[in-house]
């Protein structure tokens, strides 16, 4: 019988870190990963993070140029968001909200979350993942439908390279082939149509008529399918895990004309773009629109607890609630009293220390700058994009004729990155960051420099 690690926080020497390393490829089935890479490599061991840093167990100090996975807006090591676990644990460590149940973390975290969306979702309901959030709003929409009486509103559209998750419904509404392939078949009554990606899909139009012709198959669809077949459109504001695809201007007023005509239910996806990432509170408020309902989850608790919520406007959940019926659905862990209260002083610590405004007004600005001054004229890069504290970089063979690789230059330009200090990500052809907000100018600098570098040195392979 094999000797069992036992689990420490404190792990100080190689041969622990080894002894991690050979637990893991035996018994550890990771998500999302490069199984090869993996076998060959062994995982890379995480022991420590403060700030914007995250430490390896080689000893390499790296900046978090992802926050994580885009969630871990307040930086690693913020005592009051422990203090909160702490003090929540020993009160009150679980109860659920099931069968007319609540408790003081949730109500709080509840209205907190209703006073800083926009309009009027006024009621929220609670999951642990942006997927579980995800797959609520599939059931809540498709259930209000037939509590109106119009029981036909079942279909959802969505759009190609968007990511809604990795549950069935957030992997079926997502616009990834790859997951598709892997879960097919998929739920039914999923639509799907193009994103709005300028830089590499518009052949020649502007930004904004490029943005009103993307939007506008969003009503050739709807023509298509039957408006009065239609539940909801589903969309992030800026597609995160497809790239950081950022709409034209444009875009989204349009996407909501056309909801509000065929009296479709507009949905939004915030898991990446809420808490500031954009220089709003939600991603939403940045391209002006409302929505009708909303995801969140990642920066709701800056990743110190797994929690997500599904802000819903009043003419949605005054349904829900007037029917009399019970929405027949939620999670053991739905409002988690520890994860509702380090939520809840996540939100304080965010609105106190005014991190959105200084990413609407100075460090996002100062990034998006920084990053077009230092990267535009790279021979790899064909073109920035971004706002507040997300961008992403189009890799390409040529910058005149904007074409792009056909080998991976993606993985291997994230690898110099990894090995020059920096943790990026590669989605595709495109190299995206979304640092924790709390970044400071020269920290943006050192992570800018960190990237040139790995491009410098992805060139000297792939140029
Ligand atoms: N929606 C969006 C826009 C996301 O980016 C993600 C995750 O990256 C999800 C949903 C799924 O969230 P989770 O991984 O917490 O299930």
């Amino acid at each position: 019988m094999e000797t069992v690690m036992p689990y420490t926080t404190k792990i100080p020497n190689t041969e622990t870190h080894n002894a991690v390393r050979d637990t893991d490829a035996r018994h550890h089935l990771h998500p999302f990963t490069d199984t090869q890479a993996l076998n060959r490599k062994g995982a890379r061991v995480i022991t420590r993070a403060e700030g914007v840093h995250v430490w390896d167990s080689d000893g390499n100090q790296l900046i978090d140029g992802m926050a994580g996975l885009w969630c871990v807006n307040l930086g690693y090591g913020r005592q009051e968001l422990i203090n909160a676990a702490h003090e929540q644990m020993q009160v009150l460590p679980y109860y659920n909200t099931f069968f007319q149940s609540t408790h003081s973390p949730v109500t709080s975290l509840a209205q907190a979350i209703a006073d800083i969306t926009p309009g009027d979702l006024n009621r929220i309901f609670f999951a642990n993942s942006g997927s579980e959030a995800i797959d609520t709003i599939i059931r809540m929409v498709r259930h209000y439908w037939t509590l109106k009486g119009k029981p036909y509103r079942k279909l959802l559209i969505a759009r190609e390279n968007a990511y809604h998750g990795s549950t069935l419904g957030g992997a079926s509404l997502g616009g990834m082939p790859h997951m598709h392939g892997q879960c097919a078949p998929l739920l039914p009554g999923i639509h799907c149509i193009r994103q709005p990606y300028w830089y590499g899909e518009a052949d020649g139009l502007s930004e904004d008529e490029f943005g009103l012709i993307r939007a506008r198959e969003l009503e050739e669809k709807l023509l298509e399918v039957g408006p009065d077949n239609v539940a909801a459109f589903v969309g992030e504001p800026i597609q995160g895990a497809g790239g950081v695809i950022v709409p034209p201007r444009t875009y989204w007023p349009e996407i909501q004309r056309i909801c509000r005509k065929y009296d479709v239910l507009l949905v939004a996806d915030e898991v990446i773009c809420g808490f500031g990432r954009t220089g709003q509170w939600f991603g939403s408020q940045t391209f002006d629109f409302q929505p009708d309902i909303m995801s969140m989850a990642k920066g709701l608790s800056s990743g110190y607890m797994p929690i997500s919520a599904v802000a819903v406007g009043d003419r949605i959940a005054d349904t829900l609630i007037e029917s009399g019926d019970d929405f027949s659905h939620g999670f053991t862990y739905s409002g988690h009293p520890v994860a509702a209260a380090v939520a809840l002083e996540n939100i304080r610590i965010l609105q106190d220390e005014r991190i959105i405004e200084s990413v609407a007004s100075d460090i996002g600005p100062y990034f998006q700058a920084r990053l077009r001054d230092t990267l535009s004229e790279h021979p790899l890069c064909g073109h920035i994009e971004g706002t507040g504290l997300i961008a992403g970089l189009a890799l390409v063979k040529d910058r005149k004729t904007r074409t792009f690789f056909d080998e991976d230059v993606g993985t291997l330009c994230r690898d110099e990155c990894t090995n020059n200090g920096l943790i990026a990500r590669a989605c595709g052809n495109r190299m995206v960051l979304s640092p924790p907000l709390v970044i400071s100018r020269t920290e943006v600098d050192e992570m800018v420099d960190r990237l040139r570098v790995a491009l410098d040195r992805t060139y000297a392979r792939v140029g």
